[in-house]
């Protein structure tokens, strides 16, 4: 006899998203997705825009699987009437609801569906157009002897080319489900020549709590406290990142990476263009597909990948961590320094008790016993407790975190 699900196996959280050109179609798709959740009874955050949509919902099982046909249906009917034959692929995910928390404190219990200017927003375009990346190349190849671009080189120039090159054909980043990442990483490590960077594309309070690792790899955590500011550590980043021979970059469900490296790919071609000597090779650059929630699904029922995730997935709905996950603990309390990964020590997210810097209100990982002892943001003031900043006790809120790299 099948035992029935228990209750909060009827739920889930859908994450999707998908590239495709929507263009002139923003309006009636989102009354499209306005009808489906609210007969569907689904809420969350969608972003429709003119390349693609975006969104997380929450609701039944059995509700966001008819979504997801409606969707399907939906796309493929506003594909049938371009002549271009544009590749799209819808990738659902359906993640699990924690069992320590109550269902109703992790469903959404709003909708948003709103029109945005990208899928996610890599470029805050009203602040990075004019960041010039030529110096950057100038001077790191030595004492602006190399040729001049006609044109100077910008981020958002960069940004404009990749999004080119990528409507002329395939991804510059091929991506790798969860089998084919695990044994590409297997077959390149095997005989220790080849430099592989495992690049987290994600944001520091997300790092914190969980990242890939794989022997004889570099993992290199960026740190952004924004996904806008990856291109700025990029081209920081530029001359490591250019020495090694493989990058693997990862995010959550995989929406981050597909932007990210197509906007690294031709920042490494620009280097190359603006180098005049030496030699001119470029890291082959991978994806993970599905992200790392797809990846701990697939390690969750096949030995053979070994999890080589680390730590817990950060995700942005009411759960904060996704339950599917291995026992290491990546993350350690800022006070004390024991490990310890829960920044609402036990509580549910949806109450609103997270630690988090008195200045910046970043999220903070401080163990139980050490959060009665200091002053996080939203506390009430108290003369004995010192205040906690996300860089430590003190007056040390960090603008820039650096970025961070581990020897595997
Ligand atoms: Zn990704
Ligand atoms: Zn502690
Ligand atoms: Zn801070």
């Amino acid at each position: 006899m099948e035992t029935a699900p228990t209750k909060h196996d009827v739920f889930r959280i859908a994450l999707y998203y998908c590239y495709i050109p929507i263009e002139e179609a923003v309006q009636d798709h989102i009354a499209f997705h306005e009808e489906t959740c609210s007969r569907l009874d689904l809420c969350g955050r969608i972003r429709v825009a003119a390349e693609g949509i975006n969104g997380v919902l929450s609701g039944t099982k059995s509700n966001l699987i008819c979504y997801e046909q409606e969707l399907q249906e939906s796309l493929t009917e506003l594909m049938s009437s371009r002549s271009d034959g544009t590749n799209w692929d819808l990738d659902m995910k359906y993640c699990h609801l924690r069992t320590d928390l109550s269902i109703e404190s992790q469903l959404f219990t709003s909708i948003s569906i709103r029109p945005t200017d990208q899928v996610v927003s890599l470029f805050d375009l009203a602040k990075q157009t004019s960041i010039d990346c030529d110096c950057v190349f100038r001077s790191k190849n030595g004492g602006g002897k190399d040729k001049r671009q006609p044109e100077s080189t910008t981020i958002s120039s960069i940004y404009q080319k990749s999004l080119a090159q990528a409507s002329h054909g395939k991804h510059p980043a091929p991506h790798l489900s969860p089998e084919e990442w695990s044994a590409k990483l297997f077959t390149l490590t095997s005989d220790n020549k080849n430099d592989i960077v495992l690049l987290d594309c994600r944001n520091v309070y997300e790092s914190n709590v969980g990242y890939f690792r794989y022997p004889n790899t570099t993992t290199l955590l960026t740190n952004t406290r924004q996904y806008s500011e990856l291109p700025q550590v990029f081209i920081d980043q530029i001359d490591r990142l250019a020495k090694c021979s493989h990058i693997f970059s990862f995010c959550t469900g995989g929406v981050r990476c597909e932007r990210a490296t197509q906007f690294l790919d031709q920042l490494l071609e620009e280097r190359n263009k603006a180098k005049s000597s030496g030699i001119k090779t470029k890291p082959q650059i991978y994806q993970l597909h599905g992200g790392i929630q797809k990846y701990l699904e697939a390690a969750s029922t096949n030995d053979a990948l070994f999890n080589q995730f680390k730590g817990k997935n950060f995700v942005f709905d009411w759960r904060r961590t996704d339950p599917v996950h291995g026992d290491t603990i990546t993350g350690s309390c800022l006070v004390c320094e024991e490990p310890h990964d829960d920044y609402d020590n036990g509580h549910a997210p949806a109450e609103n008790c997270a630690s988090r810097c008195f200045q910046c209100r970043i999220l903070v990982l401080v163990c139980p016993r050490c959060r009665p002892t200091v002053l996080c943001w939203g506390d009430e003031h108290s003369e004995d407790r010192p205040f906690l900043s996300c860089g430590g006790i003190g007056d040390k809120c960090l603008k820039t975190v650096p970025v961070r790299e581990i020897q595997n």
